[in-house]
């Protein structure tokens, strides 16, 4: 077999790849495979028997990033995405796709073919609304982040999981986007929209007490080995339909603060707030803005509910069971979450790594606004953390009504 030694894998070699591998297709199928990926680290491709109309997707790593040879990255990466993705689907039934193998040698997986499914993201931008979506995140955040801490593991068990899922080169990326390059453009990677440079320059990089604050946040990042993080729960790790929402691409996880992931949705909701605002009136779909804001609301108020309700079932740890412990405890989630929401939309703006509702805003002046919107509310979301506390809190300061 060719496959005994790893190399990066056209789309020639992952037809013959999957016939190797997989029961799915007969020896004599004419198989179809395209690299599907849009990602900005691996390989994703799909390959399909267009007369049985079966399918599968081979997702492979890279030893270096797609946007750019500067990250050097560990193939593991592959493995810890394949086995998260195993367990969240047993935590949270039917949030996930299926994994159906992981192969150390080629570094990749196979998974479910979601080809039915939309990115959030991208759906979003086209301003089609989800009733379900707060639903199903909230149900996938409490059960794989509450279920995996220590109020409800055992205590050794969950030591083993920390040492497990350690990740110290994607938790680098994280640490070096997110939490420095935003406040100290150390590598010079920064790229900022020209027309607001200035205001940039003076409102975030000039702003000390933010730096500060963001310091705090970082060493909180990278010492507070809560819970089995997803670590890169933006609109594109999602995929959608009407009835369904399922999480992908969790190779970014490792034990750190719920407070990412859950800060992650909310400022990625608020872009598709800032993207849809800017659009011209005529080409707004009608309740949009709306449901965005509802849908903020909702994923911050159906987290809290749902998170006290399964600490109600599922606490084991005696003392997390004292009179008042969880509501004191969900008060820093949320404190949390509010500080990643700002320190996630200051990094998509200032930081190397955009997103496509922001950079896709033609018009300059829209652009400027939107980015002043975000940039404003994500000072304050970072400083005035502490007095976050509901989904209305939180669409408050966006909207800048407090
Ligand atoms: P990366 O880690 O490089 O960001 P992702 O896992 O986010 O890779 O996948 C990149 C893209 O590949 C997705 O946006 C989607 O278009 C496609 N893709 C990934 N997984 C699947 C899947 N299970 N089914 C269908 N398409 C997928
Ligand atoms: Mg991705
Ligand atoms: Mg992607
Ligand atoms: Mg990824």
């Amino acid at each position: 077999s060719k496959f005994e030694t790893y190399f990066l894998m056209s789309s020639a070699d992952v037809v013959e790849y999957a016939k190797e591998k997989l029961d799915l297709f007969a020896t004599d199928a004419k198989l179809e495979c395209a690299e599907i990926g849009d990602g900005n680290l691996n390989y994703v491709f799909r390959v399909r028997d267009p007369k049985t109309d079966t399918s599968v997707i081979i997702k492979q790593a890279g030893d270096t990033a797609r946007i750019s040879d500067d990250f050097k990255l560990s193939t593991e990466r592959i493995k810890i995405e394949s086995e998260v993705l195993q367990l969240e689907g047993k935590l949270a039934p039917g949030r996930v796709p299926d994994v159906y193998f992981y192969d150390g040698v080629m570094n990749c997986c196979a998974m479910e073919d979601l080809s039915d499914y939309v990115i959030l993201r991208q759906a979003l931008i086209e301003q089609q609304q989800f009733p379900l979506f707060a639903d199903h995140i909230t149900t996938f955040l409490v059960n794989t982040l509450l279920l995996t801490s220590d109020v409800v593991l055992e205590h050794k068990q969950k030591k083993q999981m920390v040492k497990k899922y350690i990740n110290p080169e994607l938790c680098e990326i994280t640490e070096d986007l997110v939490y420095t390059e935003p406040y100290q453009d150390v590598r010079g990677r920064n790229e900022l929209f020209s027309p607001n440079r200035e205001w940039i320059e003076r409102e975030i990089y000039g702003d000390t007490e933010l730096h500060l604050e963001a310091a705090k946040c970082k060493f909180q990042f990278m010492n507070h080995a809560q819970a089995l993080i997803h670590g890169d729960l933006h609109t594109g790790s999602v995929f959608i339909r009407l009835d369904d929402t399922k999480v992908i691409d969790p190779e970014f996880a490792f034990y750190g603060p719920m407070g990412y992931d859950i800060g992650n949705v909310i400022a990625n909701l608020l872009f598709a707030w800032a993207h849809a605002n800017a659009i011209d009136e005529s080409r707004q779909q009608p309740g949009f803005l709306a449901w965005i804001e509802q849908t903020v609301v909702e994923v911050i108020d159906q987290f809290k509910e749902k998170f006290l309700k399964s600490w109600q079932e599922n606490a084991t740890d005696v003392m997390a069971k004292e009179s008042g412990f969880a509501t004191w405890y969900l008060s820093q989630v949320i404190e949390d979450t509010a500080a990643v929401t700002g320190l996630e939309m200051i990094r998509r703006i200032v930081g190397l790594a955009k997103v496509k509702d922001i950079t896709s805003i033609e018009d300059v002046e829209q652009r400027i606004n939107a980015e002043r919107i975000c940039l404003i509310a994500a000072k304050r979301l970072i400083k005035e953390r502490a007095t976050i506390r509901s989904g209305i809190d939180f669409l408050s300061v966006f909207k800048g009504r407090v």
